[in-house]
């Protein structure tokens, strides 16, 4: 994957996919590789999300985990990175600020490699913070799907529920949460109503 690039220097790679696609899993399986094959390798994750192991680690959904630092914007992360790390890892990209693109931009051409992952759609299937431009820059993009919940074909969308409802499409585009708020479906079992009820008639009410 990320062979062809071992002799330019650095590289950036984006692993992208919807939730439980196995974005967490991935990167632990290329930073436990670069730590075999010698590397020094350091993670950061955001803030944001400490459902699993608490905040100072990266966990897949099978409970597999590797050591992160906690940040919460590409600064923070820019001020802790240890300039003798050959491999910098990102996990939760989409929380992060424009900024990261920059950071991760001079990271490569300083001759780091660069692994981000995150989610690329929120959960109305709208691009997620700064993941399009991240996956633009990249030399390397893996899009990887889980399994849509109801139909059992690849998914690639973020169910939000609300009380086992379909979130509408105004809810805030941030709201950390587990299987219980969030299910992988494919495009055609996706569902976002185009706002709640009360606001449908709020809105009837005032034209
Ligand atoms: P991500 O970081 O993309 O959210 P993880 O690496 O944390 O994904 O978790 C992937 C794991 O989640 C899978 O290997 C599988 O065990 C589990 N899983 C739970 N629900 C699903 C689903 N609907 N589709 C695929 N994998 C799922
Ligand atoms: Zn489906």
């Amino acid at each position: 994957m990320s062979g062809p690039f071992h002799q330019t220097g650095g590289w950036i790679e984006v692993v992208a996919g919807v939730m439980f696609s196995g974005k967490s899993e991935e990167l632990i399986r290329r930073v436990r590789r670069a730590m075999i094959a010698k590397k020094k390798v350091q993670v950061f994750k955001s803030h944001l999300d400490a459902r699993y192991a608490g905040l100072y680690k990266v966990s897949s959904h099978d409970g597999r985990t590797v050591e992160a630092v906690p940040a919460d914007s590409a600064a923070q992360i820019s001020q802790q990175i240890n300039p003798q790390a050959n491999v910098i890892a990102i996990d939760e990209a989409q929380f992060l600020d424009d900024g990261i693109v920059e950071l991760v931009t001079s990271l490569a051409a300083r001759g780091r490699r660069v692994i981000l992952a995150g989610t690329d759609t929120d959960f109305r299937g709208e691009p997620f913070g700064p993941m399009p431009q991240l996956m633009a820059i990249a030399e390397v993009v893996d899009k990887l799907h889980a399994i849509c919940v109801l139909c059992g074909g690849p998914a690639s969308r973020n169910q939000r529920l609300i009380g086992g409802k379909p979130a509408p499409y105004n809810s805030p585009q941030v709201m950390v949460g587990g299987t219980e708020a969030y299910e992988a479906r494919c495009r055609m079992c996706h569902e976002v109503p185009a706002s709640d009820a009360g606001q449908v008639t709020l809105f009837r009410n005032t034209a």
